[in-house]
């Protein structure tokens, strides 16, 4: 099928460190590449922003470190100490022409909260409104997964950036052409996917299992992210980064690395509850299940158990199914449990609402299916 972007009006550009680095320091021709293919889309009066990783090698290239940075404090100092050099060279490299580049450190939280989602929104529109160019990477200093603030790879938050901003493709730059059948590196007859409608079970096997020396190259990561995006009703390609003018070319049609389709697009706050980390899960049962997958709201009676301790308004899990946001924080909520809608007004505060939460709430996990 013809790749047609031409409608495309906001672009995420994800570039990862094995790009960048060359063996002692920054790769400054990839970023002047790279910087310049952007100009070249912005040309086209398309709107880009850049996720770019590199900050921890740069650090540890900074303080003379050969081998990998395992330990997790140190690469958070490595990440502080590389983060500003990272910076510079695209700031140089957008400056010659003339294009001013901003900042954005990200963790999960901020991304997960409706109210500092809503924030960044803002501030991520109104920089490309005034024509920036928003360079963003996990705020590696601050982003444990012991806490579960971490995105834990750029990948991923590539494609929550693009789901939450609602761009309509996502580029991911690596050092290999996209997506294979199987290991390219190790098997002559694997076969580049050129085109994927939808991601399922056979299409994540071909991206290798996590911790695999294939994987270790990120494929798993970035397949999942574009099944993100696509879910988000924005399509991804994974295509080498050692390609020249790959953004241009992309965005013009050419058929380089793998395209992954867009999916039905959910609305944003339903999207906001599917990306969002569940902070406990309610438990209720089989009638109830089948009730709130016919559009009903969730009522106390069905409720089993709740596990967790939550806030009302909180992302949740539901069984093992869904994703929802309560009305009611969880001891609330344990409280009532059970109890039948005659008894719910003792349990309800004043001005709150009768039932758990509404069926705009709620999303399934296997709604695109
Ligand atoms: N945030 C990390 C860095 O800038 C990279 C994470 C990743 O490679 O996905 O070094």
């Amino acid at each position: 099928m013809k790749r047609d972007f031409s409608t495309v009006q906001r672009v995420v550009v994800k570039v990862g460190t094995n790009l960048l680095s060359e063996h002692n320091g920054i790769n400054i021709e990839r970023i002047e590449q790279v910087v310049t293919d952007i100009v070249a889309l912005r040309e086209r009066k398309i709107q880009v922003l850049l996720v770019s990783s590199g900050a921890i090698g740069l650090g540890a290239k900074e303080l003379g470190i050969k081998s990998a940075v395992k330990r997790i404090a140190l690469r958070q100092a490595c990440a502080s100490i590389g983060q500003p050099l990272l910076m510079s060279h695209y700031r140089t490299a957008f400056k010659q022409h003339n294009v001013i580049c901003s900042q954005i450190l990200l963790t999960r939280s901020e991304m997960n909260q409706r109210k500092t989602f809503v924030n960044l929104k803002n501030s991520i529109t109104t920089l490309l409104d005034i024509g920036v160019v928003p360079i963003i990477n996990e705020n590696d200093v601050v982003s444990t997964a012991e806490i579960g603030t971490a995105f834990g790879d750029n990948d991923r938050m590539s494609a929550f950036v693009a789901s939450k901003i609602d761009a309509d493709l996502l580029i991911i730059l690596t050092d290999i052409a996209g997506l294979y059948t199987k290991d390219p590196r190790q098997n002559n007859d694997a076969q580049l996917l050129t085109e994927i409608v939808k991601i399922d079970d056979t299409i994540l096997s071909y991206a290798g299992s996590a911790g695999s020396v294939f994987a270790t190259g990120g494929m798993k990561t970035k397949v999942l992210a574009a099944k993100i995006a696509s879910t988000a009703g924005c399509a991804t390609v994974i295509a080498s980064g050692y390609e020249d003018q790959v953004l241009s070319r992309i965005h013009s049609g050419e058929v380089l690395g793998t395209y992954f389709h867009a999916e039905k697009t959910l609305k944003q706050r339903s999207r906001w509850i599917i990306n969002s980390s569940p902070e406990g899960t309610i438990w209720i049962d089989a009638g109830a299940v089948e009730a709130l997958r016919h559009h009903n709201s969730l009522l106390p009676s069905g409720i089993v158990a709740v596990e967790g301790v939550f806030h009302a308004g909180d992302v949740v899990m539901i069984n093992k199914v869904a994703k929802a946001v309560p009305y009611y924080n969880s001891t609330e909520i344990m409280e009532m449990a059970g109890c039948q809608s005659k008894d719910i007004p003792k349990h309800v505060r004043k001005g709150k609402a009768d039932v758990i939460f509404r069926p705009e709430d709620i999303v399934f996990l296997d709604y695109a299916e």
